[in-house]
């Protein structure tokens, strides 16, 4: 019997320090660590004839060895020679400061070694090489050699072999946790076979068979998990919105016209809604191509048939600034909206709770503090997620429960590949809203280095602020912890008004902040009581000061492009020309190449796809981007087969037993909620 969710610093073998490394990789317990894969593998299995060798390629090969030497040219250098044959020819092996090598293998032993060729004057030498007495199963030569992600402290060597004790004990074996009907039905191997082989391959063919397996199951566990969560949705049994004039009223009321693609998107939303079948559709929007208004319309389309509406968005500020338009448009004709964040007193919510529970309240705008379970609603007919990547799959089922089969829109900057919307939301409709409203001024975004900063400071904040626009500063992305990054922007205010701007009026804004103080911030820079807000990445999405026209980016290497293009749409929002200064410090080549991608476009559909191409789609599709479970081998565009396959039974399975109730189905569920949970709670950062 094994335990998997024992703690790794208590497995033999491993203890504290070790457990301590592995836990910067991740891995806290033995599930994590048999669930660690390789990230690529290195194939030692073809053996090579010496005569066959090619200058600078890596090779195994087997022979004998016909004389060793060891010498010391400088004090603290040893160099081995050991000279080796097949029936081709001969190499020379070189080793430095390895001496026991001279204790473990003698003249006249067969051995396997593996290593790179260097070849002069058709003199053949094997450097850098791995070698081990002939056998018919190698440890590290001639096989299939894992590598694995790593982070320092730990070598591959370390790694595999705490891997490999934890797997070669007699007594360990994983569970099989897929039904028998599906691992028959697809010809997939048992899950110990899929983890033995895909750590230690005993050859191709069988690191194939694992990876199928393991691949499926991702892919089926993913699928099934959003099926399951979204299983409350009666697709077929939607409200019937039916058309009102006074959608009109309110369009025209605006003070701008809709722009063509608004308009498009507005009806094929009332399309939607006017249908008996339930909306499920996403809004993509670049950032600045009013999302915000969509939105509004179609909760008040709801509203005017009768229904109440619930728009939820990721941040406190982002909220309140949706009610405060909100308000501004829709009072004067009788919809009443109100505001629910958790920073209200305990009597203010439970006096806006009773409002909602009586429709007293037409549309209700808040955070996460919209799906807690108090929060009842007598009809509610149409729920809205803004800037829905920051929420998780189970997050947003939760605000649709709230209704009886309420239409449902969610709305997002960052684009997502069709391919994946599918696999997120089944069928989901996609309104593009590829257009900007008139007006505006491109952004001009300039990356300069780190060295060049202070003329950044002296010159461009200083002439913007003198023609009377903001600026914001967005300091370094700091992992750690919301309170260093806290700090971190404390310390640039203050250096900020020290050496530059000690006339100018600079006002801080961070995640530690009581909601109120963030609120007042937001005030006073929306009224001009502020030249320059110094920010950390609280204000990426949403935030809409038109008169903001510069923002600079610390350290914007350490930014992801999407978000760089999130944190950048809060300048050209009005009429005036706006700046964006990429503020780096690292001489790398990707660093370089995206900055220029950044200085390039402001279409936020090519950067995502190029930032998709430089982080590649495993990092992209993770929890961060759209709180679904981490992919660790299956790939959407690789894997697309296997993808609908897995599609087809997840839709099958839940077709059946939409509880996963069936007895065959119990350690499937499990898995589903193992690994759905460990998402959540980093999505609700
Ligand atoms: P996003 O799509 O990034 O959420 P917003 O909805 O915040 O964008 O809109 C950005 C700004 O554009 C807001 O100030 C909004 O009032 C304005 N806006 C929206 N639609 C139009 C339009 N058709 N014409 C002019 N300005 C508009
Ligand atoms: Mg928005």
């Amino acid at each position: 019997m094994n335990n998997l969710s024992k703690e790794i610093q208590f497995v033999k073998g491993i203890g504290p320090k070790r457990a301590n490394k592995l836990n910067k990789l991740g891995i806290f317990t033995l599930k994590d660590l048999i669930y660690y894969f390789p990230r690529q593998y290195e194939d030692r299995s073809n053996i090579k004839k010496i005569t066959q060798l090619e200058n600078d390629e890596k090779a195994s090969i087997k022979g004998i060895i016909t004389r060793m030497d060891t010498y010391s040219p400088k004090k603290g250098m040893n160099i081995t020679k050991i000279d080796v044959r097949d029936e081709s020819g001969y190499i020379r092996l070189v080793f430095f400061n390895q001496e026991y090598i001279t204790k473990v293998f003698k003249s006249g032993d067969s051995i396997l070694a593996y290593g790179k060729v260097k070849i002069e004057n058709n003199f053949k030498e094997l450097s850098s090489c791995e070698i081990e007495h002939y056998t018919n199963a190698p440890q590290s030569t001639c096989k299939i050699q894992p590598v694995y992600p790593l982070t320092y402290g730990l070598t591959n060597k370390e790694l595999e072999s705490i891997i490999k004790s934890v797997l070669l004990k007699e007594e360990f074996k994983v569970k099989e946790y897929l039904p028998r009907y599906i691992i028959e039905k697809y010809k997939l191997c048992g899950i110990d076979y899929a983890i033995r082989n895909i750590h230690n391959p005993t050859s191709k063919d069988a690191l194939k068979i694992a990876l199928y397996r393991l691949v499926f199951e991702e892919f089926l566990v993913l699928q099934l998990g959003l099926f399951y969560f979204k299983s409350g949705v009666n697709e077929s049994n939607g409200i019937e919105f039916k058309e009102n004039e006074k959608l009109n009223d309110i369009v025209n009321s605006l003070p701008f016209k809709l722009t063509k693609a608004q308009n498009r998107a507005l009806d094929e939303i009332l399309e939607d809604m006017q249908s008996s079948k339930v909306m499920n559709r996403l809004v993509q929007g670049d950032v600045g191509s009013g999302k915000t208004v969509v939105a509004l319309l179609s909760l008040a389309s709801g509203v005017l048939n009768g229904y109440q509406g619930a728009l939820m968005a990721p941040t406190e500020i982002l909220a309140s600034q949706h009610y405060e338009s909100f308000k501004e448009t829709l009072e004067t004709f009788n919809i009443k909206s109100e505001l629910l964040v958790g920073s209200l007193t305990k009597k203010q919510k439970d006096k806006v709770l009773e409002k909602v529970k009586n429709q007293e309240i037409d549309i209700l705008i808040g955070t996460h503090a919209l799906i807690e379970d108090k929060v009842e609603f007598k009809n509610l007919g149409i729920v809205i997620t803004d800037e829905q990547h920051r929420f998780g799959v189970r997050q947003r089922g939760r605000l649709s429960n709230k209704g009886d089969s309420p239409d449902i829109l969610v709305m997002t900057a960052t684009p997502i590949p069709r391919t994946l919307a599918l696999i997120l939301y089944g069928d989901l409709d996609i309104s593009i809203i590829d257009e900007l409203p008139p007006g505006r001024q491109p952004i001009e975004t300039i990356a300069i280095e780190h060295k060049r900063r202070s003329e950044a400071y002296e010159n461009l904040v200083r002439d913007e602020v003198k023609k009377g626009r903001q600026v914001y500063v967005v300091c370094p992305l700091v992992d750690e912890s919301e309170k260093i990054e806290a700090t971190a922007a404390v310390e640039l205010v203050e250096e900020l008004k020290r050496e530059f701007f000690s006339d100018l009026r600079v006002g801080l804004l961070h995640g530690k902040m009581k909601p109120s103080e963030k609120d007042s911030i937001m005030d006073d820079f929306k009224n001009k009581r502020l030249d320059i807000l110094v920010s950390t990445t609280v204000i990426e999405v949403g935030v809409n000061v038109p008169n903001a026209t510069l923002m600079i980016i610390e350290n914007a290497e350490r930014f992801g492009l999407a978000q760089l293009h999130q944190l950048r749409g809060r300048v050209g929002r009005g009429k005036h020309k706006s700046y964006c200064i990429l503020i780096y410090n690292s001489k790398t080549e990707v660093c370089k190449e995206r900055m220029s991608i950044m200085e390039e476009t402001t279409d936020g559909f090519k950067i995502s796809q190029k930032d998709l191409e430089i982080r590649g789609p495993g990092e992209f599709f993770g929890t961060r981007q759209h709180g679904i479970p981490e992919l660790k081998v299956a790939n959407i565009f690789k894997h697309m087969k296997i993808l609908k396959l897995a599609q087809i039974e997840a839709r099958y399975i839940i077709g059946q037993d939409v509880k996963l109730q069936l007895e065959e189905n119990k350690k499937l569920k499990e898995e589903i909620l193992y690994k759905f949970s460990e998402r959540e709670e980093i999505s609700l950062n």
